[in-house]
């Protein structure tokens, strides 16, 4: 046997042993492990998910029987110190001695801990390992129950925001000290820094700038940090993370050349300068360069494996430090050469202060190739970009579309990624092609994005690749046949009716349930209104209930317009409304210098409303008899009507009646689109009901109900239902329709495509909503009837309590205007100032 020994049981080392065993030849080899922690490998990429609940064994990269059962000895809890290299042995700190013919150094790094005075008082800490995070929370459990509430995190690159967000979630106020003038000044430019840090100040997480540490204040104990500008800020408790430091020391003590700011010097086999050992991961220097990314290390670790078995691979020369987070729930990415900057380089810039969204990127002057970029607030186009920069694809003719999208309703200019050749690297944690995931699937290897994941372990890094990696599986399944499942987005699994229904039978109550129990990772701007949708549609909460998942519209119940304005559209159910309301409406448009326009649904929309005048509106509304609208959320809109047999000639029942009965019982539900209905009083259709979501037309003898109309961009007639049905049915059968549909349509599907899919159309769904076939009527009527029941008017609902008041203001601390809002005349009113 010939014996391998690796020095260090870190995300790399077990990497090493994973891609050792998978290789032939290696049933030769016996590899022995030795890790100094008292545990297993684990996933230290995820660490901070240890506070959020996750333990070390969920954390952990595998098995003991793992290695068991792949004959690797491993040595927890034993630390090497010392290597005689003539006799190929190792030594440890429980004076034992061991063997090798290989030996792998995967020591990793430690954190790298300034020269500061007083950095050895008790309170200072650093984040590298579980035992480090244990030591945290017990510290701050302490200094909180002294009544203490200030935490400092030294260092604003990707591990202090990291760090600072952990402080945070353990119930202190946390403080970003960074020497720098930007943050995560490796990865952003001026722009995208400034970006963030207002992002990160909006979470009260104070941000410190170009403040260089002078010392540690206090006794035994910190007290404060004092900065070289003798500013001095008051800190109970302070972690470090201001970089890392290579853990070289076997190196240095046996001889191996290291680097000048240290690092074991490997050549591109990863071999130090004794062909017999190997270093990997975050000791290793190579090219100079020491990478603190698990990627480069997976890929050293293969390296040396093949190495070992004699096998030709070597490291490339250079390596990508793209990197993609969900820092805080703050989105950044950047790949490339983020900064680029000469005269053969155009740097395209997008920036949107209101929203939060920084986009950068760097194409050359004959806009041909992109260089690289920066994305801030949204990097949902990271995973295309970084394909078209590291496959060098061909842009666009107007390369700033590769940020501002290809205006003009055109497909996506970032292309799919079945448009990607064989070759690209999807994952690069994994290094795995988009090649090797979709013949998993074509071959029948694997036939779910499970299986791929099992099989290629694609996405099982970082994560960031994930979108990308369910796209091909579903375009390589669809390719062969195979029925795809539509999940809501990739941390969820499952479709929207699925979700309804695992929420319905645990009785989840808030968002972090259902994805700690069906879903992964942090969530998205996809998945977190979805859920929120569900709640309201099973329990009629509020969108003031869970207002961090809703979206903009939702979260300040008032629709956000172009020059981040609000409009205001309080119901007027059916369009009736007496002229005293008339009146109020008017006197609330002087009042607050609002655009008014009566909208295409017999309502008056007040445009141009800001943020923190939007409660004083809703109050002299709501004292005058008014509700919101709802114009703003995903449920019923309005019921449109015509004016019926109270005045018209032809009027063969009263339309006006019936729409505002439609529509007060049904306001204020939340479903997975808008919804719109419509009353006409004869078949004339004034009210243009067909043209609707529900609508109901007076013929003889009763009412006709049509159903999944919609106008907008893609016209469709609502079908018919039942026919000469008295008032009651029409109810019935709208609140069983209503229901079903809300139960078992996708986010964001109309009526109408909803009715197109469901499997044996309208007369499956006469069957189940008429007849009763799968016999859930009563149940659908029971939850509708729940939901007339607990209606609230969600603005009443704000001005009644000050803790929702506070979300209605631009600044954290004052209640001011937003000065930079500016308006220009228009037909006696006024319009937002044109870009
Ligand atoms: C909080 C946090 C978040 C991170 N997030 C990301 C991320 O999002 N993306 C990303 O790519 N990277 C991230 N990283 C970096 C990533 O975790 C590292 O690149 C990776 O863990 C390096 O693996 P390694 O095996 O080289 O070192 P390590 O994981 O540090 O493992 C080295 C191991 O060797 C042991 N050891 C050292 N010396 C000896 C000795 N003499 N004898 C025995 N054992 C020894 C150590 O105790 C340690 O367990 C993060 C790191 C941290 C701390
Ligand atoms: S739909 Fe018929 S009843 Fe209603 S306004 Fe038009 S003509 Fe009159
Ligand atoms: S039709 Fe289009 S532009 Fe007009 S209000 Fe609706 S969304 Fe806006």
């Amino acid at each position: 046997m010939i014996n391998v020994i690796v020095v260090g049981n870190g995300m790399v080392g077990y990497k090493f042993c994973e891609k050792f065993i998978s290789k032939s030849g290696q049933e030769n080899y016996q590899i022995t492990v030795f890790g100094e922690e008292p545990r297993r490998a684990y996933d230290r990429v995820h660490l901070s998910e240890y506070f959020a609940g996750k333990t070390a064994d969920d954390l952990s990269l595998s098995t003991t029987s793992w290695y068991e059962d792949n004959n690797i000895i491993l040595n927890t809890s034993e630390l090497i110190t010392d290597i005689n290299r003539e006799q190929k042995t190792i030594h440890t700190h429980l004076e034992k001695t061991y063997e090798y013919d290989y030996l792998v150094l995967a020591t990793g790094s430690a954190a790298f801990v300034p020269p500061i005075d007083g950095v050895e008082k008790e309170g200072v800490f650093v984040y590298r390992t579980i035992e480090d995070l244990d030591a945290i929370m017990a510290y701050a459990k302490k200094i909180k129950a002294n009544g203490a509430t200030e935490a400092a995190v030294l260092g604003g690159g990707l591990l202090g925001l990291e760090a600072a967000k952990a402080v945070r979630d353990l119930g202190l106020n946390p403080h970003v000290v960074e020497f720098a003038p930007r943050l995560m000044p490796r990865q952003l430019d001026k722009g995208a820094s400034d970006m963030l840090q207002s992002k990160i100040e909006e979470l009260n997480i104070g941000i410190h700038l170009n403040k260089a540490t002078q010392y540690i204040a206090g006794e035994e104990s910190i007290k404060g940090m004092m900065f070289a500008d003798d500013e001095l800020l008051n800190v109970n408790m302070l972690v470090i993370s201001a970089g890392i430091k290579p853990r070289d020391e076997l190196g240095r003590v046996s001889g191996l050349e290291v680097g000048v700011r240290g690092g074991i010097v490997v050549n591109n086999k990863m071999q130090t300068s004794d062909p017999n050992i190997f270093a990997i991961g975050e000791v290793a220097l190579y090219n100079q360069m020491i990478y603190g990314l698990v990627a480069p290390g997976y890929e050293m670790a293969d390296v040396a494996a093949e190495q070992i078995l004699k096998g030709d691979k070597t490291m490339r020369d250079t390596i990508d430090m793209s990197t993609q987070l969900k820092l805080i729930g703050v989105e950044v990415a950047s790949f490339g050469d983020p900064f680029i900057e000469n005269e053969d380089v155009t740097a395209i810039v997008y920036e949107n202060k209101f929203s939060g969204i920084y986009k950068r990127i760097n194409v050359t002057k004959d806009g041909k190739t992109l260089l690289g970029g920066i994305l801030v607030g949204d990097s949902s186009d990271y995973n295309g970009l970084f394909q078209i920069y590291a496959n060098a694809m061909a842009l666009p003719p107007n390369p700033e579309d590769l940020i501002l999208g290809s205006r003009g309703g055109k497909v996506s200019t970032l292309g799919s990624a079945s448009d990607l050749p064989d070759t690209a690297v999807i994952c690069s944690c994994e290094n795995v092609t988009k090649g090797a995931i979709c013949c998993s699937i074509l071959d029948g290897t694997a036939n779910t994005f499970g299986d791929v994941v099992k099989l290629t372990k694609a996405t099982s890094g970082c994560g960031g690749c994930k979108p990308m990696v369910a796209d091909l599986v579903k375009a390589a399944q669809k390719s062969i046949g195979k029925e795809v499942k539509e999940s809501i987005c990739e941390h969820f699994n499952y479709t929207r009716q699925e979700l309804f229904d695992l929420v319905k039978i645990n009785k989840y109550t808030n968002y972090y349930e259902v994805i700690d129990h069906h879903g992964n990772g942090d969530g998205c701007e996809i998945c977190k209104p979805v859920v929120a949708s569900i709640f309201s549609s099973i329990y009629n909460d509020t969108a003031n209930k869970h207002i961090t998942t809703q979206d903009t519209n939702d979260r300040y119940l008032a629709n956000i317009q172009r020059n981040g304005t609000y409009s205001v559209v309080p119901r007027i159910a059916g369009g009736e409304i007496t002229p005293e309301k008339l009146i109020v409406i008017g006197e609330v448009a002087k009042q607050f210098d609002l655009y008014t326009k009566i909208t295409g649904a017999q309502r008056v929309d007040l445009f141009g409303a800001q943020l923190n005048d939007l409660p004083k509106i809703w109050k002299v509304l709501i004292d005058n008899g008014f509700e919101s609208g709802h114009a703003y959320g995903k449920s019923l809109r309005a019921v449109k009507s015509c004016v019926g047999n109270t005045w018209c000639r032809y009027g063969m029942d009263d339309s006006t009646t019936f729409a505002i009965e439609l529509e007060n019982r049904y306001r204020g539900i939340r479903s997975p689109h808008k919804l719109k209905g419509g009353v006409s009083a004869c078949i004339r259709e004034c009210a243009e009901a067909r043209g609707k979501d529900f609508g109901v037309i007076a013929v003889e003898g009763g009412w006709n109900l049509y159903i999944c109309g919609n106008g907008g961009a893609n016209p469709k007639h609502a079908v018919l239902l039942a026919e000469q049905i008295n008032k009651e049915t029409v109810f019935k059968y709208m609140d069983r329709f209503l229901m079903y549909y809300i139960r078992t349509a996708g986010p964001l599907v109309r009526t109408s495509t909803w009715l197109e899919k469901l499997d044996g159309g309208l007369d499956y769904l006469k069957e189940v909503i008429i007849h009763d076939r799968i016999g859930i009527c009563e149940t659908l009527e029971a939850e509708m009837e729940k939901l007339v029941g607990t209606f609230e008017c969600e603005w009443k609902q704000v001005l009644e309590k000050p803790r929702l008041l506070k979300r209605f203001s631009h600044f954290v601390n004052t209640d001011e205007k937003d000065d930079n809002i500016a308006f220009v005349p228009l037909r006696e009113q006024k319009m937002p100032r044109p870009w």
